[in-house]
């Protein structure tokens, strides 16, 4: 007898699919509890994944994660709607192997303190209003400054995303490395900062601060973080790590071929 929960995107394919989930665990004597639950099962694409985490944020190492496409096959998800009694035969049955994506973390000082922010794809500094100028440290030692809209960090699961817009390297599953790119940067001869991602290793610190952060958004995936008065960024992978449940099945390849490449 396990509790499950299950967000669902709010369209009529994922609320379907959500009704036939819902019923046959609870068929099976599983517990439908949206507050505790053991299994999450995330109905809708890759951006439903995204606000599962961030839903389960505080317990995310307890829970395990299962996506059930109603699209194409994404990245997070390992089955499409159609094979929804798969899915479920392989849950109810425990036929499947537990993968872990680390996180990235973000301590940020604001003039009220230290705040700690999460992300399974990507932290985004970015101003609209105005060139943003920012400087970049890593461990420590300044490496750059950067004129742009922003910058990007992202974890290997989210080198598929934001990032891979942004010119960034598309990096496989398992090696743990964090990677920068600049939004729309400025480079001409009179400024010119390195311009192409820059991957660090899981030991490094990236830390951004700038003179003037006024109208900066800080962004973690799709969650604009709500601060003020932003003074420094420091960023690193974290030691938090999400549990999603995999079937041996899609390669890595294969889920880039079905989402990226067309020969
Ligand atoms: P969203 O609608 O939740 O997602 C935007 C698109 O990004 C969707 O097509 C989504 O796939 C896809 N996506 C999300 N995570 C992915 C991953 N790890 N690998 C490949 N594709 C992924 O948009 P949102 O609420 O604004 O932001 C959520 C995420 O969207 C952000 O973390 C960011 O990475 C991404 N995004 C990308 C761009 C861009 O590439 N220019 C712009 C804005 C946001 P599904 O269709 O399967 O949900």
């Amino acid at each position: 007898m396990f509790k499950f929960s299950i967000v669902a995107k709010p369209d009529l394919i994922s609320k379907k699919c959500e009704e036939e989930v819902k019923s046959t665990l609870i068929a099976n004597s599983w517990i439908y509890d949206e507050n505790d639950p053991y299994y999450v099962i995330v109905i809708g694409g890759d951006g439903t994944i995204l606000r599962a985490i961030h839903r389960y944020l505080d317990k995310i190492e307890s829970i395990r994660l299962l996506g059930i496409h109603t699209g194409t096959l994404g990245f997070f998800t390992e089955y499409n709607c159609e094979d929804v009694n798969e899915a479920l035969e392989t849950l109810i049955n425990k036929r499947y192997i537990l993968e872990y994506r680390r996180m990235l973390e973000a301590d940020v000082l604001t003039k009220d303190g230290k705040h700690m922010f999460y992300a399974i794809n990507e932290m985004r500094l970015e101003n609209i209003m105005r060139t943003q100028v920012i400087e970049v440290a890593i461990d420590g030692e300044h490496l750059e400054t950067i004129r742009a809209n922003g910058v990007c960090v992202s974890t290997p699961s989210g080198s598929t995303a934001y990032n891979k817009s942004l010119g960034g390297a598309v990096i496989c599953p398992g090696i743990e490395v964090m990677q920068l790119c600049e939004v729309a940067g400025i480079h001409h001869n009179r400024y010119h900062s390195l311009g192409s991602p820059l991957i660090a290793s899981d030991q490094q610190t990236f830390t951004f601060t700038s003179s003037d952060f006024r109208d900066i958004s800080l962004v973690f995936d799709h969650v604009v973080a709500n601060v003020d008065d932003v003074i420094q960024v420091d960023t690193r992978l974290s030691t938090r790590k999400v549990p999603f449940l995999r079937k041996k099945g899609f390669s890595f390849a294969q889920r880039l071929r079905n989402s990226f490449i067309n020969d």
